[in-house]
């Protein structure tokens, strides 16, 4: 069982899972992957036996397209409520309950989300939101956080295309912050005016349609950041409708090949951001696409300021010009 302890310094919780430790590449130089070979990947087909039952199985043609398993060193683990106490006169700490899964995206060992074909995208999208329908009716998950990796870079640890899934037992500081960005802003919710701004001017839009906006955010604070903003407006990812959730699965998928073209095969890392499951005030869902180019050096860990190198506009620009290259 992992621990959460309080930062009383920021009133951020920190996850403490010693037997993370354990992975078999937990500290192993970032310098690809050790060990790329489909016949040892726990994810490949015809590995199945090597990792616990799956979850869920999206299983179209007779075969598997996509899995969602157990993670064998779970972050999060166990149906317990949050409950905190009180560790000596300063010390907060609680259990570290809730759900850590595996999210196997596709069968073939050497895709990565930018070469997913449509069925691929939607089948990504689609089986994401069914697992957050799961996780929001579970009493002890409060938050759902969805990630991919991609990249030892980038933290993941096994080649094969998957993300992962933790379901918490608390709402963690940054979609705190961003729930009180939305409270804060005065004129409607914030990111559906974000996205009607953006597309006014268009200097900092990667691409859009009807059903979604791909931007470079002003606030950028890494080179060729970029944001996914659904522009039916919904809280919950889950409760966003097929044609959606279809057109943000190509929209991740083409924003990732952009990247690829405008800057090669870069480490970098997704993070899916949906209001908390039982949040009823603002918030509009939309996903962060972090390429990993740069180290958060002493003024970033000190101040929280992020110095950027690559002006959002220039990253929109050369981003968009990766387009026309395909
Ligand atoms: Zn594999
Ligand atoms: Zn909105
Ligand atoms: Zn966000």
């Amino acid at each position: 069982m992992s621990q959460m302890r309080l930062n009383q310094l920021t009133g951020r919780w920190v996850t403490i899972v010693a037997e993370r430790a354990k992975r078999p590449t937990a500290f192993a130089p970032r310098i690809g992957f050790e060990d790329n070979d489909p016949a040892n990947c726990p994810f490949c087909p015809g590995n199945e036996e090597s990792t616990p039952p799956a979850l869920e199985t999206v299983n179209e043609g007779g075969e598997w397209e996509l899995r969602v398993l157990p993670n064998l060193y779970p972050a999060f683990e166990g149906d317990g409520g949050f409950a905190v106490h009180h560790d000596g006169p300063v010390h907060v700490m609680a259990e570290g309950t809730g759900i850590h899964e595996v999210f196997v995206y596709a069968r073939e060992h050497d895709l990565s989300l930018d070469r997913l074909d449509d069925d691929q995208a939607r089948r990504f999208m689609r089986a994401l939101r069914s697992r957050f329908v799961d996780h929001e009716a579970l009493p002890n998950i409060r938050y759902t956080q969805a990630i991919v990796n991609h990249g030892r870079e980038a933290g993941a640890s096994i080649p094969h295309p998957h993300g992962q899934l933790l379901g918490l037992p608390f709402v963690p500081g940054e979609v705190l912050d961003e729930e009180r960005a939305f409270a804060r802003f005065a004129g409607g919710c914030l990111l559906c005016t974000t996205i009607e701004a953006e597309l006014s001017t268009g200097d900092r839009v990667v691409a859009s349609n009807d059903d979604v906006v791909v931007i470079a955010p002003y606030w950028s604070g890494t080179p060729y950041e970029m944001l996914i903003v659904p522009r039916h407006h919904e809280l919950h990812l889950q409760d966003s409708s097929d044609d959606t959730l279809d057109a943000v699965g190509k929209a991740l998928r083409d924003a990732t090949a952009m990247l690829n073209r405008a800057v090669g095969d870069v480490a970098y890392n997704v993070g899916f951001h949906t209001a908390p499951h039982a949040h009823t005030g603002e918030y509009h869902w939309h996903i962060h696409i972090w390429p990993n180019l740069v180290t958060q050096a002493g003024f970033e860990r000190g101040t929280g300021v992020m110095i950027n190198i690559v002006p959002p506009e220039q990253a929109a620009d050369a981003l968009r010009a990766a387009t026309s290259l395909a």
